[in-house]
């Protein structure tokens, strides 16, 4: 399974690329850069927040983890809230940054679409049981708990990081500036 690092910087990516779409004076790419990217991340990281309530009632992490949000129905739900909101820029970065994350669940273990009716039928290309199935994997230990890795996971995961000095360089350039053109989104620093 994805890290959550993973989605986030997956989110963050096509939070970029929306951004190019949408602003095509590039002052205002630097000016609304952060919010592409917060939503973006934001986005990429919601469907994981089904861990959240298992967590808070003590059950096991996993109790309703892609019951309801790695489904075709959450997808809709999205979409709605988002034509409610006239697909402004900001809200479908959101959403794109949804998709992406059930997209790269898809290709790395599995979704269950039909969910919460039908928990049987599964779409997924489980590329990570292909790693564990051939023991490209570890137990990575962390203070307070421990947990199996795929390398290919763990590798994402670093390729995220090392996003991070790209990304914060890239921000720089927002603090720095004080432009005052008017952009497609208009949030500024
Ligand atoms: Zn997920």
């Amino acid at each position: 399974m994805s890290s959550v690092i993973t989605h986030m910087g997956v989110g963050v990516v096509i939070a970029e690329i929306l951004l190019r779409i949408w602003e095509t004076d590039p002052d205002c790419v630097i000016k609304n850069r952060l919010w592409f990217w917060l939503f973006g991340a934001f986005g990429g990281l919601v469907p994981d927040l089904d861990v959240v309530p298992a967590i808070i009632t003590g059950e096991m992490m996993w109790t309703y983890h892609h019951i309801y949000t790695h489904t075709l129905l959450a997808v809709g739900i999205m979409v709605v809230i988002t034509a409610a909101m006239r697909f402004k820029p900001l809200p479908s970065t959101v959403l794109a940054g949804f998709v992406a994350h059930l997209i790269l669940d898809f290709f790395d273990n599995s979704i269950l679409p039909f969910s919460p009716f039908d928990q049987v039928t599964e779409w997924g290309l489980h590329i990570s049981d292909w790693f564990v199935a051939n023991g490209w994997y570890f137990e990575l230990d962390l203070i307070f708990f421990t947990f199996t890795t795929t390398y290919l996971e763990f590798g994402l995961t670093l390729m995220s990081f090392s996003l991070i000095p790209i990304a914060l360089y890239l921000l720089k350039r927002t603090w720095e500036s004080d432009i005052q053109a008017s952009c497609a989104v208009n949030l500024g620093k």
